[in-house]
């Protein structure tokens, strides 16, 4: 059995009913291992299938030059609820690919953490992965006498207790309103972004390794090289502006002018390098920059800051410092798009 359910019965009726007969199929990393095995099924119900070999970063990162380039009928993008920041053409299917690992071990685990540490109200929150999965973990709570709360970011695509890498709005909702966070997701990408959105404590609970970490010192390390990135930023008289194609990433080019107007008019000269995937070895070509100034993915640098051959600045992170002063910085602001 898969670990995430897929259902190629469902892909092939949105396709039949449509009239597509030539799909590219893409998926993120993790999940392309299964994407052939889908692939497989969707062609012996008479679909012609390619597959994409481009990672797939979120639901920002979605293969539309690749569907023109390769003259499929449509795409099929597995393993995210639904596009982030475009709008899809109707010709894109989005599968979720929701996870059919069992998460009441971990859970069980998080909730006596939880309890032996006094915490009575949790956000619960999870990857898409997990979505379906969170009445089950309100009801493991509940046997340990914790209340679990979900909200909803206010994208409308986002369904209830999602959140993803640059959208932990669902968590800040319930700022306030909760002891701790605790966030159902492989790995602690998730629990990062919504430590860092909402400066609560925040445990990850991961289904695949059975662990449950409490996040905060990860947070504080991550803030203490923004704050350093920032600090080399504002010193920086010039720089890389690193603009995304990905069509959730991309920002227009009176976006770019304006935020090169304002960064020029405080003496740092920006040239503008536009990328798909962002990696150190495309920007060590260009020689070095006294700062990165990123606007795709908010997360390279909260995640992937070593990745870059200098400092990094998210473009929006750094317009707030410059407008409020490095002394009033949010963790928060990291998260935000251009
Ligand atoms: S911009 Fe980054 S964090 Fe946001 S959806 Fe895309 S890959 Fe994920």
């Amino acid at each position: 059995m898969r670990p995430y359910s897929i259902d190629p019965e469902a892909i092939a009726g949105w396709a039949a009913a449509r009239g597509y007969r030539k799909l590219l199929l893409q998926a993120p990393d993790g999940i392309k291992r299964y994407a052939v095995e889908v692939a497989e099924e969707l062609e012996d119900r008479g679909f012609e299938v390619l597959l994409s070999a481009s990672h797939a970063w979120g639901g920002c990162d979605v293969a539309l030059a690749e569907l023109a380039e390769a003259g499929c009928d449509a795409l099929v993008h597995v393993g995210h609820h639904g596009p982030v920041r475009f709008r899809a053409p109707e010709n894109v299917l989005f599968v979720p690919a929701y996870s059919t690992v069992e998460v009441e071990g971990v859970l069980e685990s998080a909730a006596a953490k939880l309890s032996s540490e006094g915490v009575r109200r949790v956000g619960l929150l999870s990857s898409v992965q997990h979505v379906h999965q969170l009445e089950r973990a309100r009801r493991v709570l509940a046997e340990y006498g914790i209340e679990a709360l979900t909200s909803k970011s206010p994208d409308p695509a986002m369904p209830e207790g999602l959140v993803i890498g640059c959208d932990a709005r669902a968590a800040e909702k319930l700022r306030g309103s909760v002891d701790a966070f605790l966030v159902i997701a492989g790995g602690v990408f998730h629990a990062l972004g919504v430590a860092l959105a909402t400066g609560a404590a925040t445990y990850a609970a991961d289904p695949y390794t059975g662990r449950v970490a409490e996040v905060g010192q990860m947070a504080r390390k991550a803030v203490a090289r923004r704050l350093a990135d920032l600090a080399a930023a504002l010193e920086a008289r010039s720089g890389l502006l690193i603009a995304s194609v990905k069509p959730g990433q991309r920002v227009g080019w009176s976006r770019l002018e304006s935020l090169r107007g304002l960064l020029s008019r405080r003496g740092l000269r920006l040239r503008v390098a536009v990328c798909d995937d962002v990696t150190r070895d495309a920007l060590q070509d260009y020689g070095g920059a006294d700062v990165y100034v990123n606007a795709a993915c908010p997360r390279l640098a909260v995640d992937d800051a070593g990745m870059f051959p200098g400092p990094v600045a998210n473009a929006r992170e750094l317009e707030l410092v410059l407008e409020k002063g490095l002394e009033r910085y949010e963790p928060r602001y990291a998260l935000l798009p251009p």
